[in-house]
């Protein structure tokens, strides 16, 4: 068996593997497909990149977030492995550039945007890659059960089969048990083979606190809880209106949500970081991604549409290991509104169909016409021509995306695009432009086809490696080139955008089926049900809910939620040290088992499990040949 220890100490300086990562490491680098459940945090990447490392060949990672795969990829080339991304928005040189590399340059990590497994280009590339493993990560997006459904990622499969026998490592931070079975059967697992590490956060207290005054309660919280912290809202008009109330009370905050540009959000994004402001009020657009260990507070003032998505949130707190509160502010009208989102994310049918048909008005497209038409979408603009509300139309699009009329993006991932509005001889025909847009023009006209008659993908950052400019000055030439009307430019992250992924249709021949619309929408309202059980409940403790949710069953209360301190006042019992002592005092008599103790103290099995961990962490006690007694 290679030894994987000594290249996680060469490459990462690490002395030993976490929890279940040696175990997956094993199974991968036996060829068996695999997946591995393991936190946000927990350290999912190394248990790709050691059995990579370990052989021949090249490994394929699969992974949703253009920038987290920027990161990553950053990363091992700090570290000397050699790494490729492709993800929208590369050039097509960029791209035919990085697959022949990944062919012959003797990489490790080529990693991939699912939308891009599905190109000829990748497809004929990759027969000629000598893959080693493929690894899945976010691998919960295969499944329509899941919260997080990408259509793109069916895509693997197809993949998959062009690999016979290169075996495939799944990997997530949250599934549910109808999810784990559904990722290995849409991947083809050819045996079923699951390592979970246990999703418990000793550390973390979660906490329901019923009100009417959110405000006031938030400002309390803060107050008597010093630490960073996250404010998660949903919607991003009261990122704003919660950050301007608690600088007025004098806690510092900035807010985010994915309407700001990169550069305001890296900025703000920074400063809380690093701990110049303690407050980050934001939409569920922050997280993926941070790493900031001592979040102390995650604090939800509108209820998630899952548990799925509340336990990524909540999980931000306490990184670090030390004690952390994630707390959700409830009131009794958030279940209305909750429920609210069900029809507001599944529209009637002939509400969608509605909204197709005037998407064709809106960009004076043909019957017939459109594949693979690029198109900047503008929500406002179209609800105000006519007469929608953005949110019900949202939904409308996702859902004609889900049954692939279209491909509807919000602005998460898109890259900057580029038309240009003069057509070629009239472009010779300009003087005086000055440098550096004239070089500029020149480069971009040498690096990109087909800009003059449809928007394409361009890349600034080589662009301006290129041009020999700053990206600084690339962006502002472009603008200036708008400006002029010269091109129209997209700058990335401003618009989301609709791609025809086929021709327009008549939609008395659209059909919108049960896969695509009732059975998501009976899921979606489990979920939202889910959710709502969570925050209406009052006896079970609630690390306890969340973990049952998750497929794991738990014996023990926390201790620490709402729901456990509450129970503790409701039925005092003696102090946990007096009750320690009491143990003690009987183990100096004799080793007992732990069933025997507990019947000689009559003890709560929580209780003295509890008692029992904290006694051996100060070393007072010791378990031999499963017997308890005290430490000599
Ligand atoms: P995940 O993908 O599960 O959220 P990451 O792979 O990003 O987690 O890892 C989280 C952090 O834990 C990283 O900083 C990583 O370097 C660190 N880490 C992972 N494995 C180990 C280990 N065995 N020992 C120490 N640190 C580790
Ligand atoms: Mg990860």
């Amino acid at each position: 068996m290679p030894d994987y220890a000594s290249i996680l100490k060469q490459y990462w300086g690490y002395d030993s593997f976490r929890g279940i990562q040696e175990d997956i490491i094993r199974s991968i680098g036996q060829g068996r497909d695999t997946l591995g459940l393991m936190p946000t945090g927990g350290g999912k990447s190394i248990t790709f990149q050691v059995p990579a490392l370990a052989q021949e060949g090249l490994c394929l990672v699969i992974t949703p977030l253009i920038a987290l795969m920027k990161d990553q990829v950053q990363n091992l080339r700090q570290r000397g492995i050699r790494a490729l991304a492709i993800y929208s928005g590369m050039s097509k040189q960029d791209i035919l550039v990085t697959l022949e590399n990944a062919i012959f340059g003797n990489y490790k990590f080529l990693y991939i945007s699912p939308e891009r497994l599905a190109t000829d280009i990748f497809r004929t590339k990759l027969a000629k890659m000598k893959i080693c493993m493929i690894t899945v990560d976010e691998s919960h997006c295969i499944s329509q059960w899941g919260y997080d459904f990408r259509p793109a990622y069916l895509k693997i499969a197809e993949v998959r089969r062009m690999l016979p026998g290169v075996p495939v490592l799944a990997l997530t931070a949250t599934a549910t048990p109808e999810v784990v079975t559904d990722i290995q059967k849409r991947l083809e697992f050819r045996e079923e083979n699951v390592f979970r590490m246990s999703f418990e956060r000793k550390n973390l207290a979660y906490i329901v606190r019923r009100t009417n005054d959110k405000a006031k309660e938030l400002l309390h919280i803060l107050q008597r809880m010093p630490g960073s912290a996250i404010i998660y809202v949903r919607n991003r008009r009261r990122t704003k209106e919660v950050t301007e109330y608690l600088i007025k009370q004098g806690i510092t905050a900035d807010f985010y949500h994915a309407g700001l540009d990169d550069a305001t959000k890296d900025i703000r994004q920074h400063r809380w970081q690093k701990g110049e402001s303690r407050v980050m009020v934001a939409t569920n657009a922050f997280g993926m991604g941070i790493d900031k260990p001592d979040v102390r507070l995650v604090i939800h003032l509108d209820l998630p549409d899952s548990l799925e998505a509340y336990f990524q949130e909540a999980g931000r707190a306490g990184r670090d290991g030390q004690k952390a509160y994630a707390v959700i502010l409830y009131s009794p009208s958030d279940k209305a509104t909750l429920r609210k989102r069900i029809p507001d994310s599944f529209p009637e049918k002939d509400y969608i169909l509605d909204v197709y048909e005037h998407l064709q008005y809106y960009y004076q497209m043909a019957m017939g016409d459109g594949k693979d038409c690029v198109r900047e979408f503008d929500i406002e603009d179209f609800c105000r021509k006519f007469k929608y509300f953005p949110v019900p139309v949202d939904s409308a699009l996702k859902i004609l995306t889900q049954a692939g009329y279209i491909e509807y993006t919000d602005e998460q991932d898109n890259a900057s695009r580029l038309l240009f509005t003069l057509r070629r001889e009239e472009l010779y025909k300009l003087r005086e432009l000055g440098e550096p847009a004239e070089k500029l023009i020149q480069i971009i006209l040498r690096s990109y086809t087909g800009l003059f008659t449809d928007y394409a993908f361009i890349n600034e950052d080589s662009l301006a490696v290129r041009a020999q400019l700053t990206r600084q000055q690339v962006y502002e030439s472009l603008i200036r080139l708008a400006k002029l009307r010269i091109v129209s430019y997209i700058p990335r992250k401003k618009t989301p955008y609709i791609i025809y992924t086929r021709e327009r249709m008549d939609i008395s021949q659209m059909r919108i089926t049960p896969a695509v619309y009732e059975e998501r929408k009976a899921r979606y309202e489990r979920r939202i049900q889910a959710m709502v059980d969570y925050v209406e409940e009052c006896h079970i403790c609630r690390s306890r809910m969340l973990l049952r949710y998750f497929g794991e069953k738990n014996e023990h209360n926390c201790g620490q939620c709402d729901t456990c301190i509450q129970r503790a006042h409701e039925h005092p019992s003696p102090t946990p040290s007096l009750q320690a002592e009491a143990i003690c005092q009987v183990l100096a008599e004799n080793p007992l088992t732990p069933a025997e103790l507990r019947d000689k103290l009559n003890a709560d099995k929580d209780q003295l499990n509890e008692l029992l961990h904290q006694l051996a962490d100060n070393h007072r006690i010791i378990t031999q040949n499963g017997m308890l007694q005290i430490r000599k």
